[in-house]
C-alpha cells in the first residue's frame, strides 16, 4: 500500500453552474493545499474549461465523467478524447454504474472507451461494482472479475500505470449505505488479485484502487485505512469542499 499513490476524486455528477464550480473549487483550492494524496475533481463537460484555469498551479487536477471512443464524426452529443486532452483535463471517470444503469453503457463500450482515454494520454478511473441483487445472489466477486477483465482488454501491462480502479457498489452509491470497511477491502483485494492474474504482481501491487459509494467525511478514514483500499471516489460528499478536504486529510 506504501508504494501506490492514494488518490481522492470527487465525482460532482450533474452538478453545478460554472458560477457554481467557481466558488466550490475556489474553497477547495486552500483546504487542499496541502494533501498527502492526489486530488481529482471531475466536473461537468461545461465546467472543464473553467475548472482547468482556477487549479492551474494547484495541486487538485481536473477530470471529465465520461468520453466517446471514436476520435470524431457522427456521434451526435458525445465528447472526444482529444477535445479533454486539449482542454487541459488529465482524468476521465469511465464506466460509472449511473452510465451503465442509465445510458446502456457495456462493458464492451467500457473497454473502447478506456483504450480511447489511455491513447490519448490521460488515466482512467474505471468504475466497476455490482449490484444489490448480484451481492444478495452471491456473484459480486464473479460479475466484478468479469467486468475488470473485460475492460482491460488490450490493455498493456505498461498502460496500466493509466488506470485506477473504483471499486463502487452500485447499492451503496447515492444511498447513504457504506459498504463496511471490510467488504470495501475484500472486494479491492479481488480486483487486485484478478489483476495479478492478467498481468502480474508488479502491476496489481501498483495499481491504485479506489472504494467509492456513500464515502463521507465520517466513514472516510475507517474505509481508507484498509490494506487494499487507496483512496476513494466521491460523490454527494465531493459537492462540500470542507467534507471534501476531511476525505482528503483522512487519506493523506
Ligand atoms: C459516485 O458517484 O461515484 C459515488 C460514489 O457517489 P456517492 O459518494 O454519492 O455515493
Amino acid at each position: 500500500k506504501a508504494l501506490r499513490k492514494a488518490v481522492i476524486a470527487g465525482n460532482w455528477k450533474m452538478n453545478n453552474t460554472r458560477v457554481e464550480t467557481k466558488a466550490l473549487i475556489e474553497d477547495l483550492i486552500p483546504l487542499a493545499k496541502d494533501a498527502g494524496c492526489d486530488v481529482v475533481v471531475c466536473v461537468p463537460f461545461t465546467n472543464l474549461e473553467t475548472a482547468v484555469n482556477l487549479t492551474k498551479g494547484t495541486n487538485i487536477k481536473v477530470g471529465a465523467q465520461n468520453c466517446h471512443f471514436e476520435a470524431k464524426g457522427a456521434f451526435t452529443g458525445e465528447i472526444s478524447a482529444s477535445m479533454l486532452t486539449e482542454m487541459g483535463v488529465e482524468y476521465v471517470v469511465i464506466g460509472h454504474s449511473e452510465r451503465r444503469q442509465y445510458f446502456g453503457e457495456t462493458d464492451a463500450t467500457v473497454n473502447k472507451r478506456l483504450k480511447a482515454v489511455i491513447d490519448a494520454g490521460m488515466t482512467a478511473i474505471l468504475c466497476v461494482g455490482e449490484m444489490l441483487e448480484d451481492r444478495e445472489n452471491g456473484i459480486t466477486e464473479e460479475l466484478v472479475a468479469m467486468q475488470t477483465k473485460i475492460a482491460l482488454g488490450g490493455v498493456s501491462k505498461e498502460d496500466l500505470s493509466k488506470v485506477i480502479i473504483a471499486y463502487e457498489p452500485v447499492w451503496a452509491i447515492g444511498t447513504g449505505k457504506t459498504a463496511t470497511a471490510d467488504q470495501a477491502n475484500e472486494v479491492c483485494a479481488l480486483i487486485r488479485a484478478t489483476v495479478e492474474k492478467l498481468y502480474d504482481k508488479e502491476a496489481s501491487d501498483a495499481l491504485t484502487i479506489q472504494y467509492g459509494g456513500s464515502m463521507n467525511a465520517g466513514n472516510a478514514a475507517e474505509l481508507l485505512s484498509k490494506p487494499d483500499v487507496d483512496g476513494g471516489l466521491i460523490g454527494g460528499a465531493s459537492l462540500k469542499a470542507p467534507d471534501f478536504a476531511t476525505i482528503i486529510n483522512a487519506a493523506s
